[in-house]
């Protein structure tokens, strides 16, 4: 017997047709002995809905009636799949996040997770056999009591987070795709699923552009050891072998991982930005002056490229924004010109951001050698680089970024 925490996103819980299948995949587990704890999403499109509603209410809302609007999406999914479960003889009952209670940051919208209250939940596993149907994307805030949202795609955190509150012994992420694969496969064709990576490779592929999970459930995976399962929900619940290993991608500890690759994939966003600001003096708390201000307005600053000056008076500095903080970012520079003292700013919104990640560049020289040598022979201009330990990114022209991907992909040996 088995603790697993089953979590279905929008397309899997899309109508009740869907929601029934939900239900079949659930009692597989159930009918193996295994305790379960299923987490939801909203039905596909509800969420938007939602968010387009209280835009329309108006433009500029108060944050915690807009999360008291958009949690009742998860609401809904919780209970009809309740009551279908109840309905094919499960035992099942739905819990909200300020029933369990989940605790978390008074920051509506995009609150972090605080605690959660899983003793109940384990009580009824025991007790009576009970599914826990818990609504995914919402809290509460504990002193004020107000309903809280952890951000777009935040069912996958709820689920990694209960997963480590009920000490589950994996976190299943039932999806439209059958597991994280080494790069977007409408990109290229040939990109392959992966059977296992490690959290930290994780992590980086879905900040960087992979749209899997939310890069906090990762974070929250890592830190808990809690094994997650990427898999699909399209697969028939009766062609599943419930002792068997279905086809997925397991988020694991790098030492679980036997045969590592050097690159294990390739990732890439075209929401970007560069911004480059020019002659700015070179002389200590230029950068706390340039990057204090975006900070303030809550512009997330990526790339930060710094030449060291050549003549010791002045220097370049180049960054990445998102591409929709590009305008706001070249607004809060101009204003801060004279505190900064640059001399003007250039940039451009065409960029895309590839950066090919892997645990083996720890160890092997020249990995990233080999991609400049690649995208050179393509005639594919680099505008910055940055590295860290277990990836590195290069900034190009947009156009060329299918270009780039599949060069790599082939380059570092992705392509079966
Ligand atoms: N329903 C929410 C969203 O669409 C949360 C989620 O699905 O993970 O962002
Ligand atoms: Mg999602």
């Amino acid at each position: 017997m088995a603790r697993l925490v089953m979590k279905f996103g929008g397309t899997s819980v899309a109508d009740i047709d869907r929601i029934r299948n939900v239900a079949q995949h659930v009692k597989r587990e159930v009918d193996a002995g295994h305790e379960v704890a299923v987490v939801v999403s909203a039905m596909s499109g509800k969420t938007n809905e939602l968010v387009a509603w209280c835009r329309a209410a108006a433009p500029l809302h108060d944050a915690r009636e807009y999360d008291a609007v958009v949690a009742s999406g998860e609401q809904v999914t919780a209970g009809l799949l309740a009551i279908t479960l109840e309905g094919i003889g499960i035992n099942a009952r739905s819990w909200q996040g300020w029933q369990l209670p989940i605790t978390t940051s008074n920051a509506h919208g995009s609150a972090r997770i605080e605690d959660i209250n899983g003793a109940e939940l384990i009580k009824r596993f025991k007790e009576r056999k009970e599914v826990a149907v818990v609504s995914g994307f919402q809290g509460v805030h504990k002193e004020s009591g107000r309903i809280t949202t952890l951000g777009r795609g935040g069912s996958d955190t709820s689920a990694v987070a209960i997963a480590a509150a009920i000490k589950a012994d994996r976190c299943d992420i039932y999806t439209d795709v059958d597991g994280v694969y080494t790069t977007d496969p409408r990109v290229v064709p040939k990109a392959q699923r992966m059977d296992k990576i490690a959290f930290e490779e994780m992590l980086e592929l879905a900040s960087l552009g992979a749209k899997v999970l939310q890069v906090r459930s990762v974070e929250l995976g890592m830190v808990h050891k809690v094994p997650i399962f990427v898999r699909s929900s399209f697969d028939k619940p009766e062609d599943i072998d419930p002792h068997g290993t279905p086809p997925g991608t397991l988020i694991c500890d790098e030492e679980d991982i036997v045969e590592q690759q050097v690159v294990t994939g390739i990732a890439f966003s075209k929401d970007e930005a560069q911004i480059s600001v020019r002659h700015v003096p070179d002389k200590p708390g230029v950068a706390a002056a340039i990057f204090g201000p975006l900070a303030e307005a809550s512009i997330n600053v990526d790339m930060i490229v710094q030449n060291v000056s050549a003549d010791g008076a002045t220097t370049d500095l180049t960054f990445t924004v998102p591409a929709a903080d590009y305008q706001r970012s070249v607004d809060v520079l101009g204003k801060a010109k004279t505190a900064i003292g640059f001399d003007h700013l250039d940039g451009s919104q065409e960029v895309a951001k590839v950066s090919v990640i892997g645990i083996g560049m720890r160890s092997h020289a020249g990995v990233a050698a080999e991609a400049f040598k690649a995208l050179a022979a393509r005639g594919v201009n680099i505008r910055a680089i940055t590295t860290s330990e277990i990836k590195f990114s290069v900034l190009i022209d947009a156009a060329y970024t299918e270009l780039a991907v599949r060069t790599l992909h082939s380059l570092y040996g992705l392509d079966k």
